[in-house]
């Protein structure tokens, strides 16, 4: 059961000024040496429940609904892309976690919201695509797996103790199927590499993981086996929703700064909030904020009454990250030279918000998703009748 309104709005009262406090001060620290002081950061996320947002209350989280989820989201990257991008992946190890045993759920969620366990989605690879052209592949020796592969790009490596890794495995009958496979990082047959520093979102480590005949228990997959796509879907679904949340925290962020700069900055003897010039770019920068906050907020109502989102997941993508493109470089325009360097958090913002187009997917494939949706009869919106179009052919043999 999600938090009421009241006891939520408290709730977020104490852990929001926790964020603007002690997190947002070490900004100029994180940008500096590309790190985040995990150490001293993991306790207090974990006392101020930030680290079990979305796990069950029965099993030691908050349990919030995905509008009041959302809201979390959207605070952590005003405050720090790095640091929202740990946060997002941490608390985005619960979605997985819906789909297994009561055994597993009793294992995992206390672990996760204690912060003793994260568990990061080991799904994208340097050799292959995603879906079902990932190339992990684990071969069936008694009650093991025999996993080999590469993933790249994976999110928290540097510390999660287990990792989700989507890979075929062999099934009893000899057929290979898609899994989810739990892999400890102390496995034998394990290793991780760093990989290079990001644009943006400084501190937020990303590894590659190299599996070379690494046995696995069978035992260790999670959820059903050979039906790892389902849950992983649903994990990117709800995730492209949250990157949207993520852009419209960056996008309000650039607005507050830029109304703020714009009422400070002289040229000419005045403030260049009176130039009309600037007030477009303010306004524009609302009017796309405004329409990014309705598609959100539409799309957690759905989430939370358990409906399908696949077309809404991807068109809040797309729209965040159109919007967040126009309202970044707006906010770089209203600041003007001295936005470009490192002075104010503009040009934090402006750089964290790139990694928005490419998390949970590209562009070209939300649209190829979103497509299909359409094409298969899912709309947005209830539609009341049925169109029937006939061909200019139909109307040419209809005439005779
Ligand atoms: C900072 C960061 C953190 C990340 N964290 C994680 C993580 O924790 N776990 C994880 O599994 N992944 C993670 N990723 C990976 C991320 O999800 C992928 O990078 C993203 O989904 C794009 O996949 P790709 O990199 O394989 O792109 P590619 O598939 O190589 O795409 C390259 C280009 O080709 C286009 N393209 C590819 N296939 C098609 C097609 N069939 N039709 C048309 N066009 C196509 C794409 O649209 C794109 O323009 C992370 C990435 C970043 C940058």
């Amino acid at each position: 059961m999600a938090m009421d309104d009241r006891s939520f709005a408290e709730y977020r009262e104490k852990a929001f000024s926790f964020l603007w406090d002690e997190v947002a001060p070490l900004e100029e620290e994180i940008e500096r040496t590309e790190r985040i002081p995990r150490d001293v950061l993991w306790p207090k996320f974990r006392d101020t429940g930030q680290l079990g947002l979305l796990v069950p209350e029965e099993y030691g989280g908050m349990d919030l609904s995905e509008a009041q989820y959302l809201e979390f989201e959207k605070e952590w990257s005003k405050v720090h892309g790095g640091i929202r991008v740990l946060l997002h992946v941490h608390n985005g190890g619960a979605d997985v976690l819906k789909f297994v045993s009561e055994e597993q759920q009793k294992t995992f969620f206390p672990r996760i919201a204690r912060g003793e366990s994260s568990m990061p989605l080991g799904l994208t690879e340097p050799e292959g695509g995603t879906g079902r052209d990932i190339k992990a592949r684990a071969r069936r020796e008694g009650d093991h797996f025999i996993l080999n592969g590469t993933k790249h790009l994976i999110t928290n490596a540097d510390f999660a103790d287990v990792f989700c890794v989507v890979c075929w495995t062999e099934m009893a009958d000899g057929r290979y199927e898609i899994s989810n496979l739990l892999v400890e990082r102390d496995r034998k047959g394990f290793t991780i590499r760093d990989m290079k520093p990001c644009m943006g979102c400084k501190g937020a480590y990303h590894g590659r993981l190299l599996f070379d005949d690494c046995a696995v228990p069978v035992g260790n997959i999670l959820g059903e086996e050979g039906k790892g796509l389902e849950p992983t879907v649903y994990a990117l679904n709800v995730s492209r929703v949250r990157i949207a949340a993520n852009a419209l925290g960056t996008m309000e962020r650039c607005l507050d700064l830029a109304v703020e700069y714009a009422g400070k900055r002289l040229t000419f003897g005045k403030p260049i909030a009176e130039r009309q010039a600037v007030q477009r770019y303010l306004s524009e920068m609302a009017l796309d904020i405004y329409a990014l906050q309705c598609a959100l907020s539409d799309t957690a109502r759905k989430i939370d009454r358990g409906e399908n989102i696949l077309m809404e997941a991807n068109l809040c993508k797309l729209l965040a990250i159109e919007t967040e493109r126009r309202v970044t470089d707006n906010g770089l325009l209203v600041f003007g030279g001295i936005g470009y360097t490192g002075e104010y958090p503009i040009d934090r913002l402006y750089r964290d918000a790139r990694l928005n187009w490419l998390e949970e997917g590209t562009p070209t494939i939300h649209m190829m998703v979103a497509a299909r949706g359409l094409l298969a009869g899912q709309r947005t919106y209830r539609p009341f009748h049925q169109e029937n179009i006939e061909t200019s052919l139909d109307l040419a043999r209809k005439e005779g």
